[in-house]
């Protein structure tokens, strides 16, 4: 029976131990793929698919991609979703008897990308580990590239599980594969592709080892368990020291603000819904930041806003003076411009894959340190005083690198020119011999040129023959026979060599080797000393992340006009001439119309919305939530003035063009979010429905709508803003104490319908939907029949009006008219609340347009 080559038997070992990735088998200058890997990674990288003798009958499918290119080919296949085994040889080729030991160095994978295009700057690449224990659910989430390790847990709930894993968006996910079933058949929550492993081999002694006692007893053992696992995870397919990962932070899912995946999407906190893109994000709009860890650290707090009142204030106190500080802030920005990305330049560090001028990189970061501590300290705010205390200035470090390295070092560490003059004598003298024999060649040319008279003779080198002495063949007459001894025949030029060039040729490359080789042991030392202070820099990167923040948070805030939210721990939410802060950027900042809300207890819990499509309000609504975030974050917020109670969750239920997410209907995902919101909401949360009740007959959808409003009013108690195209629902007004009607007052004149995207008490009576029809370009034809149709309805069937249902007394009409907002302002107190001046102004002047 024919059997394999002893090559492919050792590829077919090795693949063994990698069937859920592609083998990079590494042969000379490539790495190989054989049989199914190379059909489907040709497939994949466009690459030609060959086919090469492996023993047996039929040739084994190949293909390759050339060693040092192979980067950007593993990079694609990462991004696919795809898994990438490395096997080198692992002993020198000359030593090897045999074939030549090959072995899986490490295991590239969606969540443990190291470097290259996939891992942008301003995110976090997360690799998370999910597990169940006892009834408790555990989360681990690393991001290998910077060392940050977060854990927590909580009693066993899918939901609690879905809202976590939404937090991170994570590239992969391991762990327990129940679990992962379940992720992976309900909607992806994380919306990008995610690579699912499941992975029970714990290994907590390799946890235990790889952070201090100090760090690993104070976790619980759920948390231990869990942690556990993705460590053994890292390890194995790393396979190498993991020494960024020093600290494990541990916290309280209870500690922060539960924001579930539908609900961030919604808000568009940190991607848009349509395009899924930053720009058009509240992430976005905020981000002034200056350095990369900065604006991931910005996302990490915009995923995760703060529920302890002094913590937040300990962020607004820093964001206040630096708002009014303008000179600090520039003073700060000029510096931290300077710094690098000192998260991943540490993990390179760890994964001892940082280059010359990673080392350079850090060097000017640090060098920018003292400057940024004595910023600090010198400011009047409490909050940076104390980062300043805490900044380690790590002079000793950026000395040690200075005195060592180059200042333009070159890419690769293997080729000498990374070690300063002066560094090392041994070095030094090596250098000092290289010189001599280029200088004793250099003379020897001009020497040889009259000699023989041939102006244009030179001496050059290349790998194959080293050092030559070169005629062009026109000269070759002049040459005296025999001088030199001929090497190598060109089209225009003989080439030539002496025995005493060769010897020093001999000397200078063996100074070069040795030159090579003692640089790149002295930088993997300094190398090796950088990585024994990890945590130092990891913990001075946290530090320079926070300025960063503070001071994007500030600057926008004085760009944007906001104002420092005043934070209780009351119930009412208060804000007066709120703005929509993406929106309102998009429109340049002018035409915005500001709207205030007035949610107070006993008052005014629930806002129940009406007005006509396009009114503004589910841009009201996000404006809403939006400021509650930017307010528990830390950041300013726009308005005029704004009272926010430390909301504990926010729910949305907003329809979105994409609403069908894994099959379900529209009408059906509606309810699945208000059943989980009946459930979870306290009085503590804030609830925002848009549109309640599409998706089903108006009768049963008008029923539902109500029967869920009263639930919120009765059970739950909390606050909430529903608009609904059910202008019916409005005398739920006169039966629930602490439900108010609003709406979006518009202006009609003759045909036409204007948007004053104004927020006034009372109902709206019509929704003008055939008239946002026309505005949409629907034929005039069908136009026309609608209007008809809808007059033989309301002729029919009256409805229950704003007008009979409110207590206001300020209207008869149910239409809102210009001149009845006019009427409202002045006649009704609760109204002129919510039309101040600067409003009755935009009023007027919409009044004035043509
Ligand atoms: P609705 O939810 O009532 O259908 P939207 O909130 O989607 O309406 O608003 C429609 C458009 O009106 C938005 O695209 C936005 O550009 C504009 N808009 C909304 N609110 C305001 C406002 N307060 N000031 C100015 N323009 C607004």
């Amino acid at each position: 029976m024919a059997k394999y080559t002893p090559m492919i038997e050792q590829y077919l070992k090795v693949k063994e131990g990698a069937k859920d990735a592609f083998l990079f088998f590494r042969l000379g200058d490539f790495y190989e793929m054989f049989f199914e890997d190379a059909i489907q990674a040709s497939r994949e990288l466009e690459i030609t698919l060959t086919a090469r003798d492996g023993g047996v009958e039929d040739k084994i499918p190949m293909c390759g991609v050339p060693y040092h290119s192979a980067e950007s080919y593993i990079h694609r296949l990462i991004e696919k979703g795809y898994k990438v085994a490395i096997c080198e040889q692992v002993e020198d080729p000359a030593e090897a008897k045999g074939i030549v030991r090959r072995e899986i160095v490490r295991v590239i994978t969606p969540g443990t990308v190291m470097e290259g295009k996939t891992i942008g700057d301003k995110a976090n690449n997360y690799l998370l580990c999910v597990t169940e224990l006892s009834g408790v659910m555990g989360v681990s989430a690393c991001d290998l590239s910077t060392g940050e390790l977060y854990v927590t847990s909580a009693p066993s709930s899918y939901e609690w599980l879905r809202d976590e894993i939404g937090l991170y968006t994570p590239a992969e996910i391991i762990g327990d594969s129940s679990l992962l079933e379940w992720v992976q058949s309900t909607a992806n929550p994380v919306g990008r592709p995610v690579v699912y492993t499941p992975w029970d081999k714990s290994k907590e002694d390799l946890a235990r080892k790889q952070f201090t006692e100090a760090v690993w007893i104070r976790l619980e053992e759920q948390r231990r368990h869990n942690v556990g696992l993705l460590v053994a995870y890292l390890s194995e397919t790393q396979k190498r020291s993991l020494g960024q990962l020093t600290r494990i932070t541990a916290y309280e899912p209870n500690h922060y603000m539960i924001l579930d995946p539908f609900t961030r999407r919604n808000l568009e906190l940190v991607e848009t819904v349509r395009e899924r893109s930053k720009k058009g994000s509240l992430l976005w709009l905020l981000d002034r930041t200056e350095t990369s860890m900065g604006a991931r650290l910005l996302r990490r707090w915009i995923d995760k806003p703060l529920l302890q009142r002094s913590r937040i204030e300990d962020r607004l106190e820093a964001v206040e003076h630096l708002h009014a500080g303008y000179i600090l802030r520039e003073d700060l920005r000029e510096r931290l411009s300077e710094i690098y990305d000192l998260e991943r330049l540490v993990g390179r560090i760890a994964f001892s894959s940082a280059n010359g001028r990673d080392m350079i990189a850090l060097k000017k970061s640090l060098r920018q340190i003292p400057a940024l501590k004595e910023l600090c300290s010198g400011s009047s705010s409490a909050t940076l005083q104390r980062i300043a205390e805490e900044l380690d200035r790590c002079e000793d470090l950026s000395d040690a690198i200075d005195a060592a390295i180059a200042d333009e070092p070159p890419v690769s560490v293997r080729d000498g020119g990374l070690i300063k003059a002066g560094y090392h004598e041994h070095l030094d003298s090596l250098r000092e011999a290289g010189m001599n024999g280029k200088r004793w060649i250099a003379e020897l040319e001009s020497a040889e040129r009259q000699a023989t008279g041939i102006k244009s003779l030179k001496i050059g080198y290349n790998k194959v023959f080293g050092y030559y002495i070169e005629i062009t063949k026109s000269n070759l007459a002049s040459l005296p026979e025999g001088r030199y001894e001929r090497k190598q025949t060109l089209a225009n030029a003989e080439r030539y060599v002496t025995p005493e060039l060769k010897e020093k040729e001999a000397l200078i490359l063996e100074a070069e080797e040795k030159m090579v080789d003692l640089e790149f042991a002295l930088f993997s030392e300094l190398r090796e000393r950088l990585s024994q202070e990890i945590p130092r820099l990891q913990r001075l990167a946290e530090k320079v992340a926070e300025i960063d923040v503070y001071r994007s948070m500030a600057e926008i805030s004085s760009e944007g006009n906001f104002v420092k939210p005043v934070l209780t721990d009351g119930y009412d939410l208060v804000i007066e001439q709120g703005r929509h802060p993406v929106v309102e950027s998009v429109m340049d900042g002018t035409g915005f119309i500001a709207n205030g809300t007035y949610l107070r207890k006993d008052e005014a819990g629930i806002l129940l919305i009406t007005g006509p499509n396009m009114a503004g309000k589910s841009t009201y609504m996000r404006q809403v939530a939006l400021i509650v975030i930017m307010a528990q974050i830390g950041c300013f917020v726009p308005a005029v003035t704004a009272e926010i109670p430390m909301i504990d969750r926010i729910f949305t239920r907003i329809g979105a063009a994409d609403d069908l997410i894994g099959g379900q209907s529209t009408f059906m995902v509606e309810m699945a979010d208000i059943q989980l919101m009946t459930e979870k909401a306290t009085k503590r949360s804030l609830i925002i429905i848009d549109e309640l009740g599409r998706g089903t007959s108006t009768t049963e959808g008008m029923s539902i709508a109500q029967a869920v409003i009263e639930y919120v009013h009765d059970h739950i108690g909390c606050k909430a803003l529903v608009s609904t195209h059910f202008h019916e629902l409005a005398y739920l007004e006169t039966s629930l104490k602490s439900l108010k009607n609003y709406s979006m007052a518009v202006q009609e004149s003759g045909e036409k319908v204007h948007f004053l995207r104004k927020l006034i008490p009372g109902a709206a009576s019509t929704s003008y939907g055939i008239y946002c029809a026309r505005l949409a370009g629907l034929p005039g034809s069908i136009i026309e029949r609608a209007y008809g149709l809808l007059q033989g309805l309301e002729e029919a069937a009256p409805l229950v009006t704003a007008a009979k249902a409110s207590d206001s007394g300020a209207r008869e009409s149910a239409q809102m008219t210009l001149r009845e907002a006019s009427a409202v302002m002045t006649s009704s107190p609760a109204a002129a609340a919510v039309l101040t001046e600067e409003s009755k102004a935009s009023l007027k002047l919409e009044t004035n347009k043509p």
